[in-house]
């Protein structure tokens, strides 16, 4: 399917500060849209930059189907706009279409799309090591409807904000025993808006306490670590790395998948396995707790400082010398600068082939 372009007429760049960059409020001059109707997806297109018009009963606002993917274009030292493994994103909004009954996007065009999108707005991709495009696909049903099923029409879009180097200070992590994420059979696994809703009441309780972010457990024990606020977790115990492994109630991260590789081609030991908080509380106490840190693209790794538990408070060691985790953070973000060299062949120039103009 061709990518009709029409380009905007006056550009905003000139108004935004690369130097002060507030993530997630500035948004760049072109937009990807294609709607779903009659069983297929139609006329995908970029447009400029523009609000949407919604009917009152369009589906999403009420029942919730809005999947969505976050991912980042960056620029080599020398220029070069690039993604970091663009076409995993590509199958996860699919993975994500199937749990919320949505149609899927057929991944070419999805990379199609962020490519022709990315190389129109390349000038948007702030220079500095560290900040990137930060790149929103998101699906929602749009069929204007009052009833519980799944919607007939739906819209596929893409905006992209410059975001500045994203330095997360370590984060009080709070391991809750009364709220949950994700339950066996739920949609932990998807990328779905109302995962996050739900997170937003226990996430405010643990503040109130003194913590920045929850390290969620699983629903029926209360007993399995599985990931903290909106990031895959890892831990170092007695020089090990540990990992939760993919389950339902678990994000498929692309962070979390790319460390493990990197961590394993490295020679680290690492193993992904179900791990409990009393494991947690023991290796504290016998001193092995040597890191604890969340992985995603936002951050790329955020250290813990301390894990709350019941009336226990477990301080980490200060991020100086969570070394692992700072390993991790310096080759991800030196692979998206191109100071790492790319053995595994994860960053992707962006193409910016002249599309049809309309
Ligand atoms: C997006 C996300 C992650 C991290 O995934 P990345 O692909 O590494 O950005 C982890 N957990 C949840 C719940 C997420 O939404």
């Amino acid at each position: 399917m061709n990518i009709s372009i029409t380009k905007s007429t006056s550009s905003n760049l000139s108004k935004v500060d690369f130097d002060n960059l507030p993530f997630g409020r500035i948004f760049s001059d072109h937009m990807f849209v294609c709607d779903y109707a009659d069983g297929s997806w139609q006329q995908p297109r970029i447009i400029p930059f523009q609000n949407f018009d919604m009917h009152p009963a369009s589906m999403v606002l009420h029942y919730g189907q809005a999947i969505f993917e976050g991912m980042k274009a960056s620029k080599s030292l020398d220029g070069r706009p690039m993604f970091f493994r663009p076409e995993l994103h590509a199958e996860r909004l699919n993975i994500s279409a199937r749990r919320i009954c949505m149609p899927e996007f057929p991944e070419e065009l999805f990379l199609d799309a962020i490519h022709q999108l990315v190389g129109l707005d390349s000038a948007w991709i702030p220079p500095k090591e560290g900040s990137a495009l930060y790149i929103r696909p998101t699906m929602v049903a749009t069929d204007e409807f009052i009833g519980v099923k799944p919607s007939s029409r739906y819209r596929f879009f893409i905006f992209t904000c410059p975001v500045g180097p994203y330095y997360s200070k370590p984060v009080r992590l709070w391991a809750d025993t009364h709220y949950i994420r994700a339950a066996e059979g739920g949609t932990g696994f998807a990328k779905y808006a109302g995962n996050y809703g739900a997170t937003l009441l226990p996430a405010q309780l643990a503040m109130e306490k003194g913590y920045d972010q929850i390290m969620w457990l699983d629903a029926k024990e209360f007993k399995y670590i599985q990931e903290c606020g909106t990031m895959n977790i890892m831990f170092v115990i007695d020089g090990k790395v540990l990992t939760p492994p993919l389950y339902d109630t678990i994000l498929d991260g692309v962070t979390r998948k790319s460390a493990l590789e990197i961590l394993r081609s490295e020679g680290y030991e690492v193993e992904e396995k179900r791990i409990t908080i009393g494991e947690v509380v023991t290796a504290y106490e016998n001193g092995t707790l040597q890191e604890a840190f969340g992985v995603g693209t936002a951050a790329v790794v955020s250290h813990a400082s301390a894990i709350g538990y019941k009336d226990l408070v477990m301080e980490l060691p200060p991020a100086s010398e969570q070394k692992v985790g700072a390993f991790i953070k310096a080759t991800i973000d030196g692979l998206r600068s191109g100071k790492v060299e790319d053995k595994w062949g994860w960053v992707v120039p962006v193409g910016q082939e002249a599309a049809v103009a309309v």
